[in-house]
This record gives structure tokens, C-alpha cells and sequence, in this order.
């Protein structure tokens, strides 16, 4: 008889009546998609999902429940970072490591990266481009074997020979080979098409263009275009049907408009852009991925001898000053911002410096983050998923100590970060 109680116990009692819930009882929350915030709220989380949100501190009706007391804190949805490279961090032994590290030495790095930058409050990142390595990273964090954000990754970005992602650029000539459309590397409508269906079939999600040169790659163009137009229309038609958005690097501004007009969703840094280029975004719902944290830091490593190869320096002097006014500007004029900072330029962690330069140059700390949540999480289509701090949402909720409306610095402190309803800082 106390054998079936038992039983009856563990099978309705954990099973069906008392799913532990979480309740957390927050001072305040931001609501991405209204743009406000209210004090005093509880929000249960059962499982992976937010179950409720609601006013007032709620008491909890089972003993299995926990309680995470945030009442002194702002809390608000885990945020999405669209261009980071988590499998690297950019330091003077870069351009070594490439002959020297074993994708197993690429991957436990990884390791690292992805886990700093969950702590740091981003539950999801677009990872704009690595060896390819960054694919087993995201499954590796999917199925919960190591800590990290969600990410969507592009695998290895796409370039032109000699572009700013040709994996052999600045190579000696013995090395130098000649990679393809398998390694990245296009040279025709056919190639762009076979590249793109190769990162299909490798596990990426979306794709990476480098449509303009690029600062730190070793080559003399931080900004000449590097596709043609018919190339890049190939790509965005091809990723299309594999249900894939082109994200496209771009410092100078005939290489956007190309890019723009070939058909990709994101211009990546957008250093040069003109006001015509501003127009052709907004007409073609194209979004500016600013950046800008990466700009200061090329800046500054760049005024450090020996940093960078010679090529580089000049390039970072030039772009890196440059990014924060022309995202001043666009932002001024309308265009879509989604929130990006391209860590692995600069260390992972610091994506949060973002929110104080936008606010800097003039953007409200509030769309800030709503550029860093629903915006984001809109084009990756996942805007009834994550972003928001909804009923039936991922539980991906982040909290800072003060109200980032009124000090945007407290968003480089998040203290508490919870995703997928599993606690990794508090
Ligand atoms: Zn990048």
C-alpha cells in the first residue's frame, strides 16, 4: 500500500501537479515592445518559457517553487547581439594562429568566448563569420553541452579573391593556394550560388557577405567594392531558397549600394555611407548593424606599435573614427538599427560598451535596447519567440542594478542572466 502512495506521489506530485515553477519577483521591467517600464512584477517561468507576467509581488503556490528576488533590480529580456565571431578574439598573434591552431584549439577557445558573452547578458548572437567551427559551437550550446547564447551563425563568410575574408589573404605564396566557393571564396554568379548551398549543407543559418574591403585583413582596400552586383544577387536568391538572410560587411559606399540592391537584409559597420545609400536602405527595409565599440577599438589598437601588420594601421585609423558619426546620422534619418558590436575585434564581453556609444551619438537609451531585442529578434524571425519578456516566450531574462534610462552604464553590469529558464548569473 505505501508502495502505490509512493508511486501515486512521484507520478502526480513531480509529473503533473508540482512542475516547478520560478517565480521572480523583479523591481522593474522593461517592455521591449512598448517602450516602458513597470515596477513591481512577477514573472513565473515553468520549464524553458515564461508562464505568466504579473502585477505585484505574487506568492508562489507550491513548496517545490523557487523564489529569485530581484526587487531591487530592472530586469528585461536577454539581448541579441547580431555580429560577434565567437570563435576568436583579435590580438597582436592573430595572423599566427591561423597556421598554428587545430580546430580543436579554435573550439575550446570558443568555449570561452560563448560563455563570457552569456554572463554578459546576450542570450543570442548572429555570429558573422569564422572557420566554421562556430556550427559545432551552436549545436554544442543547443544541446546543453556547454554554456553559451543562442546562436545563429553564418560558418565561414563569404569573399571575393583577395577580399576581406579570403582565408589565404596575407599568406606567403607557398600558402596561398587558390580556395573556392567550398573554403568561401567567389568568383562568378555560379560560385556565388555553390558557396551558398556549401554553407547550407555545412549547418550555417544565414550568410555573410564581405561586400567592401575590410580594416583588418591584410590588404591595402578598407573599402573598394569586392563583389559585383549580379555575384551578390546570386547569393541573396540562393540563401532565399534555403531560407537564409545575407548579412553584408561594408565600409565604402558603392559597395553597399551593391549589396543594398542585391537583395541582403543587414549592412554590416556602414563607415562611408551616404545620404543617398541612408535612402536606398530605408526604401529596401535594409538595417544598419553599428558597430561601433569595434570602430574605437581598431582606433586605439591601432596607436599601439606592432598591434597590427603595417597594412592594417593606416586602414583602422581611418574607418575607425569614422563609424560612430555615420551611425549618428542614419539613425538621425530613420534607418532600421539592429544592434551589433562585432566582438572578437575586440574582447567578448565588452559587446555591452554598445548601448553608451549609441546613446552617445544621440539614440534614446530605451530604443537602444529595443533595438538590441525586437528588432533583432525580428529579423532573425524569431519575434514571437524571443526579445520580449511575454507569455510564452523563452525565458531569457537578464537584470541590471539601475534604470538604464537614466544611467545607459548600468547596462555593462548585468547581474543576473537567465536563459532557456536556467540561471547562469545571479
Ligand atoms: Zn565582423
Amino acid at each position: 500500500m505505501k508502495k502505490v502512495l509512493l508511486a501515486l506521489l512521484i507520478c502526480c506530485g513531480i509529473g503533473i501537479t508540482f512542475a516547478q515553477k520560478t517565480y521572480l519577483y523583479c523591481g522593474a521591467i522593461i517592455d521591449t515592445k512598448k517602450g516602458a517600464s513597470y515596477a513591481q512584477k512577477t514573472i513565473i517561468v515553468t520549464n524553458n518559457k515564461i508562464e505568466a507576467v504579473l502585477d505585484g509581488y505574487v506568492p508562489t503556490k507550491a513548496s517545490t517553487d523557487v523564489i529569485i528576488d530581484l526587487k531591487d533590480k530592472v530586469v528585461m529580456p536577454g539581448l541579441i547581439d547580431m555580429h560577434v565571431h565567437i570563435e576568436q578574439e583579435f590580438g597582436p598573434s592573430t595572423r599566427l594562429q591561423k597556421y598554428i591552431l587545430n580546430e580543436a584549439d579554435v573550439a575550446f577557445n570558443s568555449v570561452g568566448f560563448a560563455k563570457t558573452t552569456l554572463l554578459h547578458g546576450f542570450t543570442t548572437v548572429r555570429d558573422l563569420g569564422g572557420t566554421g567551427v562556430n556550427i559545432a559551437v551552436r549545436n554544442a550550446i543547443n544541446a546543453g553541452k556547454i554554456p553559451g547564447p543562442r546562436v545563429y551563425t553564418a560558418g565561414k563568410s563569404l569573399a571575393t579573391t583577395g577580399g576581406h575574408a579570403d582565408p589565404t589573404n596575407g599568406s606567403s605564396r607557398i600558402l596561398i593556394g587558390n580556395p573556392g566557393p567550398k573554403e568561401g571564396v567567389v568568383n562568378s554568379v555560379d560560385d556565388a550560388k555553390k558557396a551558398v548551398r556549401q554553407r547550407y549543407k555545412n549547418g550555417a543559418d544565414c550568410i555573410k557577405i564581405t561586400a567592401t574591403g575590410g580594416v583588418l585583413s591584410v590588404a591595402k582596400s578598407g573599402d573598394n567594392p569586392q563583389f559585383t552586383i549580379e555575384e551578390i544577387k546570386a547569393i541573396c536568391a540562393t540563401a532565399k531558397d534555403y531560407g537564409m538572410h545575407v548579412a553584408a560587411h561594408a565600409h565604402g559606399d558603392e559597395g553597399m549600394q551593391r549589396a543594398i540592391l542585391g537583395g541582403v537584409k543587414t549592412i554590416e559597420h556602414g563607415t562611408y555611407m551616404s545620404e543617398e545609400t541612408m535612402n536606398l536602405m530605408m526604401e529596401h527595409d535594409v538595417y544598419l548593424v553599428p558597430t561601433i565599440t569595434a570602430g574605437k577599438e581598431v582606433e586605439e589598437k591601432a596607436k599601439v606599435a606592432g598591434y597590427y601588420p603595417d597594412i592594417v594601421v593606416p586602414k583602422a585609423l581611418k574607418v575607425g573614427p569614422q563609424i560612430q558619426g555615420t551611425f549618428a546620422k542614419a539613425y538621425k534619418k530613420g534607418v532600421g538599427i539592429a544592434f551589433g558590436t562585432d566582438a572578437g575585434v575586440f574582447r567578448h564581453g565588452d559587446n555591452n560598451k554598445e548601448f553608451r556609444f549609441m546613446v552617445d551619438a544621440g539614440m534614446p537609451a530605451m530604443e537602444t535596447i529595443q533595438s538590441a531585442t525586437i528588432t533583432n529578434a525580428k529579423i532573425l524571425k524569431m519575434e514571437n519567440e524571443i526579445g520580449q519578456i511575454n507569455k510564452g516566450f523563452y525565458a531569457d531574462i537578464i537584470a541590471v542594478n539601475q534604470d538604464p534610462t537614466k544611467q545607459i552604464a548600468t547596462m555593462e553590469n548585468v547581474v543576473f542572466v537567465m536563459k532557456d529558464g536556467v540561471v547562469y548569473k545571479q
